[in-house]
């Protein structure tokens, strides 16, 4: 089974190591740089974007973390792990807009805590590409996807109509080459077998067969 580390600085760690080990995957926390080379697929969790950007600089992570990312291994960012993959940050702290407490790699401009200027949090059914149910998707003052760059596909978007406000269409799930990122916190409502960790391990799985040359 792949081994897949989740960044345990802070955040919703036990709940994705919960949902990997349902799948049938290994898991287990990643707290120093050494840990990320054993690792096949990589979570960066929800939880508070600036505390783990700050944490991950102090504890020497984050040029590990975007190595990682850079050398195209399987990463899902969930929430606060999708405001730190992002290359553009809007509405963040001075380091997180001028990426010093940001991991990157992912060609996003997010708008952190987008949803919850509205309403602080919500559950929505998400229908993923690909997926032939949809998601609950559960939004904790949620960053939205306000553009991405030509590389990155859209997996997902709030449904609903203009009448709903802003938040009706807004890109919640993408996909650039192993890299994945939600707004929402799959490893929260998920009642087992979740969609979007399945598709972690679907990438890890691809990433082995590359490197084998198949
Ligand atoms: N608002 C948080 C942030 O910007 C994210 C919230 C979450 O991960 N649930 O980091």
């Amino acid at each position: 089974a792949p081994y897949v580390g989740v960044l345990a600085l802070q955040g919703d760690v036990r709940e994705h190591v919960a949902a990997l080990t349902a799948l049938g995957a290994a898991a287990g926390p990643v707290r120093r740089p050494a840990e990320l080379d054993r690792c096949d697929g990589l979570v960066l969790p929800g939880g508070e974007s600036t505390t783990i950007g700050r944490l991950a600089r102090h504890f020497d992570l984050l040029a590990p973390l975007r190595a990682y990312v850079a050398a195209d291994r399987p990463v899902l960012g969930t929430c606060a792990g999708m405001v730190l993959l992002a290359d553009r940050v809007l509405d963040g702290t001075p380091a997180q807009q001028d990426g010093s407490e940001t991991v990157g790699g992912l060609d996003v401009t997010v708008r952190r805590n987008a949803f919850g200027r509205q309403v602080d949090s919500f559950e929505t059914p998400i229908r993923l590409r690909g997926a032939e149910v949809p998601v609950p998707g559960v939004f904790i003052r949620a960053p939205w996807v306000e553009s991405v760059g030509p590389g990155v596909e859209v997996l997902g978007r709030v449904e609903g109509s203009p009448a709903q406000g802003d938040a009706a269409g807004r890109i919640v799930a993408v996909r650039q080459g192993a890299v994945l990122a939600t707004s929402f916190h799959p490893e929260i409502g998920a009642g087992g077998g979740s969609v979007v960790h399945r598709l972690l391990l679907d990438v890890i799985d691809e990433a082995a067969s590359a490197a084998r040359g198949s």
